[in-house]
């Protein structure tokens, strides 16, 4: 048999969650076609070896929630993601996507490119998906079809519920993004306009990506004190569009006081859910924070209009008493994260007007200029025609360390790809989870808490995600599989990244390796760009 590629000498964790084994992997192309003892194969014959001895051999990872749909544009490596040992990436999460572009929905998609610099050059999904794959890429990409962007598309601005000419048009554009490759559909029920749309309207939309096998990946309607409401309503959802639904809850957390200390209720409850025959899985990246655009403090109504009249608002004082009292008191359903955590638990990540701040307290910054906090974030929110980010210290180490020891919840990352230096691709000071999530889980979760055996953290950045996406031939170590493989210490693996300097990549990391190529070795990328676009199907 002719190796292009030996792996020897490592422990393999291959994926499925079975005891770690001795064993060497052999590749020829881009596929894995000998595991087990290659001691005997003569070295000559051989092009490259990565010596594994002490080391751990496992699946590339799959990172299930990412959104590098901007950013593979600015550079296909998605080093940030490359050099955690990701092989693959799906996008298009929470929602927003970049396509399909519509007159209607160019406003949205122009904002949302103009953060790495560019402008739509494509209309359909299809033709997305096409730029894409014309990029040179360091792992493999996916990407959802975002229900934002669809609504967008179809109803511009407008927040009423869609008529049956809209829904219809809705499903339409789906059906295209399905059919051109997009692995499903994604919801971010509380960004705008997904906000206003009724759950009818979701379902409509979850039967269309059940015909067709598609995965529904939800940012659920409320992750604090509408949690358990908003994790039944995607159930519903999913059980309504038959036995081909798919569920996958997007980073699954309990995300105020009055969820802190449930998030056993949750896992709980999507379990009895699966047991019942539904296929659910979630995701979650191991934090304790989280991070989303500053605009999410603001409540519904106000993310209802277009967004230089929401800009416009934000500077009139009786709008803004407004927004104090309803933070104070609350509207029911509504996420309300400045009252909690509450403003000094919202820290500024990214500001395209005031880059100094990212990286301090809103309250902070509020108490230097001698105004208060609400202030600040609406005069900020302006200037920023609302695209100021911020991480949310929101959760508690309990409630991830239990939904980190559930074997079926994969792991993700929730960023896009980033590259420390970069002039776009390092703006701002944002969550270290763009560089730390995997390393983490298996230097923290799993050397230093034990919170879950090595063999089980593997699998939920491996075989678990690859499952959800429809990847049966990666996510594992066989023969027959593609050879997407990380190389680690198992002794020294570990997140560098903090909150204060986010853009800095793990330790322990030896070895990565895409559709055979050795894309990285020893923390750092070898020039090669063997992903591809991997379309549904
Ligand atoms: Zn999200």
């Amino acid at each position: 048999m002719a190796f292009d590629l030996i792996v020897r000498g490592g422990t393999l964790v291959d994926g499925t969650g079975v005891p770690g084994r001795p064993a060497d992997v052999g590749v020829a192309g881009d596929r894995i076609v000998a595991v087990g003892d290659l001691s005997g194969v003569d070295p000559g014959g051989v092009a490259a070896w990565i010596d594994a001895t002490d080391l751990v051999v496992a699946p590339g990872f799959v990172d299930p929630h990412g959104h590098s749909d901007g950013t593979v544009l600015v550079d296909g490596a998605l080093a940030s993601h490359l050099l955690q040992g990701y092989t693959t990436q799906l996008s298009g999460n929470c929602g927003d996507t970049l396509a399909p572009v519509t007159d209607l929905a160019r406003e949205a998609v122009e904002i949302a490119l103009a953060e790495v610099g560019l402008e739509p050059t494509w209309r359909t999904f299809g033709e997305y998906l096409d730029t894409v794959d014309a990029m040179p890429l360091g792992p493999n990409v996916a990407f959802l079809c975002g229900h934002n962007t669809l609504r967008s598309a179809v109803m511009g601005t407008r927040h009423d519920a869609p008529s049956p000419a809209d829904a219809q048009a809705m499903a339409r554009l789906l059906e295209e993004a399905l059919d051109a490759g997009a692995i499903g559909l994604s919801t971010g029920l509380i960004y705008p306009p997904g906000i206003h749309a009724r759950p009818e309207e979701v379902s409509a939309l979850v039967r269309v990506a059940a015909r067709r096998g598609g995965l529904y990946a939800s940012h659920i309607r409320n992750e604090s004190s509408g949690l358990f409401a908003a994790l039944e309503e995607a159930l519903a959802a999913t059980r309504s569009a038959g036995d081909s639904a798919r569920l996958q809850v997007s980073h699954l957390k309990a995300a105020d006081r009055f969820v802190h200390g449930r998030a056993a209720e949750a896992i709980g409850m999507l379990e009895a859910a699966r047991a019942a025959g539904l296929d659910v899985g979630a995701d979650q990246y191991p934090y304790t924070a989280a991070a989303t655009a500053l605009q999410t403090v603001l409540p519904p109504w106000l993310l209802a209009v277009p967004v230089d009249e929401t800009a416009r608002a934000l500077r009139d004082r009786t709008v803004r008493a407004r927004i104090r009292d309803e933070i104070a008191v609350g509207i029911p359903g509504w996420e309300n994260a400045a009252a909690d955590p509450g403003w000094d638990g919202l820290v500024l990540t990214a500001s395209p007007t005031h880059p100094g701040w990212a990286g301090r307290p809103l309250a902070d910054v509020a108490d230097d200029a001698g105004c208060d906090p609400l202030d600040l974030a609406c005069d900020l929110l302006a200037d920023d025609g609302l695209t100021t980010q911020m991480t949310i210290h929101c959760m508690t180490e309990v409630d991830v360390e239990t939904i980190l020891a559930a074997g079926w919840v994969a792991v993700c990352t929730d960023a896009g790809g980033r590259r420390p230096g970069h002039p776009v691709l390092d703006a701002g000071v944002p969550h270290p989870r763009a560089y730390g999530s995997a390393p983490r889980v298996l230097g923290r979760y799993v050397r230093e808490r034990r919170v879950l055996p090595l063999e089980t953290a593997v699998a939920k950045l491996t075989s678990v995600p690859a499952a959800r996406l429809g990847l049966p031939d990666r996510g594992v170590v066989r023969a027959g599989a593609f050879a997407d493989l990380v190389v680690f210490d198992a002794a020294t693996v570990a997140d560098r990244a903090t909150f204060g300097r986010p853009a800095v990549p793990p330790a322990g990391i030896a070895a990565v390796v895409v559709n055979g190529a050795v894309a990285a070795r020893d923390g750092v990328e070898t020039g090669a760009r063997p992903g591809r676009l991997l379309r549904r199907g």
